[in-house]
């Protein structure tokens, strides 16, 4: 069956690819270099998915001038980018099926990214998914980041979807509580977050069939809250 009117709204980084050690690498280079300070993992882990401005001030605990946030995180994007083309990136299992039948079924894919676009344009080309998505929205993009609707209601429009008939896959509670405000479900993917609150829960796409996201959009909202673990892997 053709599905025309549908949408997978992607997250990028922790569901398309799994990113974070670079971006770990590129902050703490970043925050060694112009501010003499180590920054630990747990430090990063803790602010991970922020827009930078907010996981600058979160992370630094003051008030940072625009421009100073401006440098670090230019700095650091850039670093970041460098990294993602001498290391490359793999994407997460079961995500390549996902975009094919997605694709397949003729339902629209966008992503909606809290990164800035040059990182979100890097990350696809070098995972060559750039194909797959007839929309990707970006930090410049949308006023507010999330747990803000905007950047879905923004993917969504541009795909021409009512948020009803868009599922959102995010790895961050943040992602997540943007999803809901917007009117879409959600899955949510066990990468980065050890529990979530979405209306399906996954270790990894390859524990769940594109066909059973058919089902969340067209079941009423709470009819589907299911955690999954590696014994179900497979059933549905
Ligand atoms: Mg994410």
């Amino acid at each position: 069956m053709i599905h025309t009117s549908f949408a997978i709204i992607w997250d990028m980084d922790g569901v398309l690819v799994d990113s974070a050690g670079l971006h770990y690498r590129a902050w703490r280079q970043t925050i060694q270099d112009e501010l003499r300070r180590d920054m630990s993992e747990d430090d990063f882990n803790s602010t991970f998915g922020l827009r930078n401005s907010e996981m600058l001030r979160d992370y630094l605990g003051y008030e940072l001038s625009e421009d100073a946030v401006n440098r670090l995180a230019d700095r650091k994007e850039a670093l970041y980018r460098d990294l993602i083309h001498t290391h490359g990136l793999t994407l997460l299992p079961g995500v390549l099926a996902w975009l094919k039948q997605a694709h397949t079924a003729g339902w629209r894919q966008a992503v909606a990214s809290s990164a800035p676009r040059a990182n979100v344009e890097a990350v696809v080309d070098a995972v060559a998914i750039r194909r797959y998505f007839s929309a990707m929205i970006s930090a410049e993009d949308v006023h507010k980041g999330k747990p803000d609707p905007e950047v879905f209601l923004a993917a969504a429009r541009k795909v021409d979807v009512t948020p009803g008939n868009c599922i959102v896959i995010e790895d961050a509670p943040f992602g997540i509580l943007g999803a809901r405000q917007a009117g879409m479900r959600c899955i949510g993917v066990l990468t980065t977050h050890p529990s979530l609150d979405a209306d399906i829960v996954i270790n990894c796409l390859e524990d769940i069939r594109f066909e059973y996201a058919a089902d969340l959009v067209s079941k009423p909202r709470n009819a589907t809250t299911l955690q999954l673990n590696s014994a179900h892997k497979g059933d549905i």
